[in-house]
């Protein structure tokens, strides 16, 4: 609808993917999956790589297509309809990917990042854990380094494809001194499925199913040392950098709204209340307004990412969170909006509305929750107005102590940062 603001191969790539959800993806499959029979769509995932479709913008070299991350964002909007499961089996080559691009070496891309765009293969990312997500530096999965290789013990949670993947790019404690600080402390290792690797525990979701969401054991798992992506400790920097791809796909995707709002529209005009369509009524039209208006307002601000991410400018760490925070939340009242206006059909699975709402609950957690979002804006943005009137303070390494950082704040450190922020 709002094409303009995209280039032509932009528009051309969305096209192409709205080509491919309508024909390539059978309503079966989703609804298989929302019952859990299936485990992960593999298929889905294969037919995606043999298009040529995953990680668009990963140079070609690698098996993308060397495109602008906005036309991968254009995709995502396109893909969003399919609601998490799906919207997640299509990004998480390009979040991964975007760890094996950026710090792997060429043996590294050779071996797993082809593969993956390919669709052969399946990834994961492990993150979370059960001692808490939000938390990243606070990881208690070690890796020891014992001579030529790694040994890998503890446990991550809500891993998608816990089950299925073949490789994970996990994210582990590798410095264990006393007094080092958090932001020295992580690596990231790329760990193939096999021997102490188990997927011990598969959890019942409320949306999002059919991916294999589970609880990862590591026990004693031998890593090569060439597994190690970028440098020993510096996995804080990896984080920050999947997180640019984790957070736009999520707001991206929740774009997809659009399919639900939609659906609302066309029974708004056929429905039948007190001898008129509903659409008459001046209710259910402010519904429509403010559902578009929020679904505009979340549309410009994800593409205002995405651009600002193309064009390298220095303030995508707070337009990303912004428009991670906006969009999921937009996504979350535009398919409520929508079930209101359908009334009683709309929250049953005649119309697949109760399934997106339920997927959209999730959106506003994962992938860093809102209240995580807001402290990266607010934090990003006191940092940009200090430097901008010159009097730039690196307050983050003030308050907690390091620059890459996405540790818990606590309130005591919030009020340091507050302090410390130029008054005007
Ligand atoms: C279906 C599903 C799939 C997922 N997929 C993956 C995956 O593939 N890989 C992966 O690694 N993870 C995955 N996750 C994990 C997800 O990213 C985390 O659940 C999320 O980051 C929150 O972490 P948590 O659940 O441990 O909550 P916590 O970190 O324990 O947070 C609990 C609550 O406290 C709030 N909170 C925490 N710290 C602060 C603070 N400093 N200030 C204000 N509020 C705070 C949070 O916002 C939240 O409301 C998935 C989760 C789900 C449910």
């Amino acid at each position: 609808m709002y094409d303009f603001m995209l280039t032509d191969v932009e528009q051309a790539v969305k096209r192409e993917v709205r080509e491919f959800v309508k024909n390539e993806v059978s309503p079966d499959l989703i609804k298989a999956m929302d019952k859990d029979e299936i485990k992960y769509p593999r298929d889905y995932v294969k037919k995606l790589g043999e298009r040529n479709l995953l990680g668009l913008r990963f140079p070609k070299k690698w098996g993308g297509r060397g495109l602008p991350w906005t036309a991968e964002v254009a995709a995502e909007e396109e893909i969003g309809v399919l609601g998490c499961a799906l919207g997640c089996a299509y990004v998480m080559p390009s979040i991964v990917g975007e760890a094996i691009n950026t710090f792997g070496t060429d043996e590294q891309k050779k071996k797993y990042l082809i593969p993956l765009l390919k669709g052969e293969v399946v990834s994961a990312e492990a993150l979370t854990e059960p001692r808490g997500g939000s938390d990243f530096f606070g990881a208690t999965t070690k890796a020891v380094l014992n001579g030529d290789h790694f040994l890998v013990n503890g446990q991550k949670r809500f891993v998608v494809a816990a089950s299925e993947a073949d490789f994970f790019l996990v994210f582990c404690r590798t410095n264990f001194e006393k007094n080092a600080s958090p932001h020295n402390c992580i690596s990231a290792l790329i760990i193939d499925k096999g021997p102490g690797v188990e997927a011990e525990y598969l959890y019942g979701l409320l949306g999002c199913r059919g991916g294999g969401t589970g609880r990862l054991v590591f026990r004693d798992v031998k890593v090569p040392k060439e597994n190690l992506l970028g440098e020993l400790n510096m996995g804080g920097l990896i984080f920050n950098q999947t997180m640019i791809p984790e957070r736009l796909t999520s707001a991206a995707a929740s774009l997809g709204a659009f399919a639900a709002l939609n659906t609302a529209l066309d029974y708004s005009t056929k429905r039948v209340a007190f001898g008129r369509p509903i659409r008459k009524f001046q209710a259910i039209q402010f519904m429509i307004a403010e559902a578009i208006t929020k679904l505009d307002a979340a549309r410009a601000l994800v593409y205002l990412a995405a651009r600002a991410v193309d064009m390298g400018e220095p303030n995508v760490r707070r337009l990303v969170s912004e428009a991670k925070k906006f969009a999921t939340e937009a996504n979350w009242e535009i398919v409520n909006k929508a079930m209101q206006i359908m009334g009683g059909i709309g929250y049953t699975d005649v119309y697949p509305i109760e399934k997106a709402l339920r997927d959209a609950r999730l959106s506003m957690i994962w992938t860093g929750t809102s209240e995580i979002m807001s402290l990266l804006i607010q934090h990003e943005y006191y940092r940009e107005v200090a430097e901008e009137m010159g009097e730039y303070r690196d307050f983050e390494r003030d308050a907690i102590g390091g620059d890459e950082t996405e540790k818990c704040f606590t309130d005591e450190d919030m009020w340091k940062v507050h302090e410390q922020a130029p008054v005007s």
